[in-house]
Formats: C-alpha cells, structure tokens, sequence
C-alpha cells in the first residue's frame, strides 16, 4: 500500500507545493474578476456583462467554454478594457505575480501586447515599465509572505496587425531589464507566422529569443513555418504536432519528419490543456496528446495560457494530469525541468534554478511518505492524521 510508485501520486497539497515552472501565461487573461469590477469603477470602463465580482467570473467562465470564438474574444476586450493606466497595469502585473507565487509557481514568463494598452494615452515604453514594476512589486509581496518567485515578461505582437518589428525592438531594448523574449498571438488561420518575418530576422540578429502562438487552431504548416521559417526557440501550443504522429494498431508509433524534427531538437511545447479543451483542440484531459508527448518524450511543458478564462491554475493544470494520466511527483519534476530547461534565462540561472530550487523541493516531497509510515507505524499519528 505505501509502494514507492502509489506514495509518488501527489495529493492535490502536494501539487500545490510543488515548484512549478509556467512558461505561457497571458497577463489579460489572469485577474482576478474582483480587481477587473474596481479597476473598471476606478477608470471608467462602462462596458462590463456583470458587475458584481462572483457573476463576473462565472461570466468569464461561460463565455470562454461557449465554443463562440466572438465570445471569447468579447471576454479579452473587457480585461485589456480595464488595463489602459499605468496604475492598472501595474496592479495587475503586480497580483498577477503574487497570485503565481501563491500556486507555487516559482518561474513564469507572463505575455501581453504592448499594442493593446495605449487606448489611455501611454507609451509602448510605460506600458512595458508598468508591468515591470508591477512584477517586481508582485514578487516582493510574495517574499513577504515566504514565497519565492521569478517573473519575466514576454512582449506580444498580434499576428493580424503591422507592429511586429516595433515590438521586437521593444523587446530588444527592454532585455536584462525584465523582459527576456518576444512572442506572436492572435487568430492563427490567414495570419501566418512568415508575415512577420521581418521581427524575427531582427531578434535572430541581435540573438534574442521568441516564442510563436502555432499549432493551436491550425495545424502543421503553422508549426512548420514558425520553425523552418521564423527560427522559433520555442512553440507556444504546438499541439497540433500530434497530426504528424501515427499511432498504429499494434502500439508502435511513427513520427512523421516534422514530429521527429521537434523532438530531436527538443523544441518546447507550451502545451495548455484546459485551454484547448475550450477551444476544442481536445476533447478531454484523457484524451489531450500531452500523454502521448510525454511518453515519447517531446520536450513537453504544462501551462495555463488564460488563468481567469479558464478558471485554472498550475495546480489544477496538474490536478487534470494526474488524474487523466496518474502522474507522480516524478512526472511534475520532469514537466518542470523541462519547462525550467526551456526558459528564456541565462543558462547558469537555469540550471541554478533546476539544482537549487526545483529538485530539491521534489525530493522534499518525494520524501513525505516515509515520515507518514514511520509515524503510522508507530502508533502515535494516525495516516494523512
Ligand atoms: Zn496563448
């Protein structure tokens, strides 16, 4: 009964203390429906479906899961609606941190559009600086609290307008000061990656790194383009590498060359989930290709992509996981090393991060279940007591 494998399947308090590395995670798609009804008070904004906190998240909720991409959509222009000072930018960033750090998040890039905050009147630059104080403030709070936290900042460009090297730019000039990479989101169908050529030919020359939305909605050609075309380090989704993966009768499976390109060059897959259980590219967590790209070991990541949409965190990323696949707390770490292996850091931070934090928080859990059975045995505490 207190095999090594069964004492590994984390309960939902292990999950929730185990360090967590999030790699693609939308800053207007994480506050928190309380903080979105002040800041829509404090700014004007007359626009909101609901004003009472609880019924706007339910609100969220059923707007995202309705299958209506207008809805979806309508619920991102309530959030960046609200996001349009340099106060409000800065709180969001700022709880928006905190809220990780509270999940056990212990590294996360969070992604926003500039573009998409300058309806107030701010600059590109003091939007970028508002989420950056924001983060820092957010990570002080959790120190506060005993919680460690890094958060670094992605810029997005979206994929349907023209300000992709701008951004880029943006990018650039804001590295080492709290922005480490640059990322392209939007509607993926007749917006392909190589109509931003031009942003990503600048990042590779000044080796920056990048990240591409592809593979979510639309399939391999979007893969394939933000790869062989763009020079992606990595695939935000990339889910749809599954249709390049043949599973045959007998078990065995065979990689077509652009799955077998992904995997031996260990491109990272932000997978998202409960996300794309919304948007329909799975039609259950059993069912989500992660637990095929785990077992043939893509370089596979665990997200949360809209944290308030999709009413998820990490923790319940997971907690879908262990359920779906039986997870131990060797599959978390493995998520998570990866993840870690695939940030936009430094090298050595990396693997500081991996060796220093990471691992030893695993093995501090891996380890509970002998105290548990030393204490059963003994008479004194009853199990899980
Ligand atoms: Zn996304």
């Amino acid at each position: 009964m207190t095999s090594q494998t069964t004492a590994n399947t984390p309960t939902p308090d292990q999950i929730h203390r185990a360090p967590k590395v999030l790699l693609h995670d939308h800053l207007d798609g994480g506050l928190r429906p309380a903080t979105i009804v002040e800041l829509a008070h404090a700014t004007g904004y007359s626009q909101l479906p609901e004003t009472d906190p609880e019924k706007l998240g339910v609100w969220f909720r059923e707007a995202a899961d309705s299958g209506s991409l207008e809805r979806y959509l309508e619920t991102f222009s309530h959030t960046v609606g609200v996001m349009q000072t340099r106060d409000a930018l800065v709180r969001v960033a700022a709880e928006c941190a905190e809220d990780l750090a509270e999940d056990g998040v212990v590294y996360a890039e969070v992604r926003y559009a500039p573009e998409q905050h300058l309806e107030g009147g701010l600059s590109l630059e003091e939007v970028v600086e508002a989420v950056n104080e924001g983060f820092r403030e957010g990570e002080r709070r959790a120190r506060e609290r005993g919680l460690r936290i890094r958060v670094g900042a992605l810029l997005t460009a979206m994929r349907h307008a023209a300000r992709a090297l701008e951004i880029a730019e943006l990018a650039n000039r804001y590295r080492d000061l709290g922005v480490v990479g640059f990322d392209i989101a939007g509607a993926e169908a007749g917006y392909p990656p190589t109509r931003h050529l031009d942003a990503f030919e600048y990042l590779k020359r000044e080796n920056n790194h990048f990240t591409i939305h592809a593979g979510e909605a639309f399939g391999l050609p979007s893969i394939w383009q933000a790869l062989q075309w763009c020079g992606a380090d990595r695939l935000g989704h990339g889910v749809r590498i599954i249709d390049d993966i043949q599973v045959h009768e007998d078990g065995s499976v065979e990689l077509g060359r652009l799955a077998s390109y992904v995997r031996d060059k260990r491109i990272p897959l932000e997978l998202c989930p409960s996300s794309n259980l919304q948007t329909g590219a799975a039609a259950s967590y059993a069912e989500h290709p992660i637990g095929l790209l785990r077992r043939l070991h893509f370089r596979a990541t665990v997200n949360t992509d809209n944290r308030l949409m999709s009413h998820t965190s990490m923790s319940r990323e997971f907690e879908h996981l262990v359920e779906a696949f039986g997870y131990t707390l060797d599959d978390m770490q493995w998520f998570s090393v990866n993840a870690m292996k695939s940030a936009f850091i430094p090298f050595d931070e990396r693997l500081a991060m991996i060796n220093d934090v990471i691992k030893p928080g695993y093995a501090e859990l891996k380890s509970e279940w002998l105290f548990r059975q030393t204490a059963s045995t003994s008479g004194f505490v009853t199990p899980e007591g």
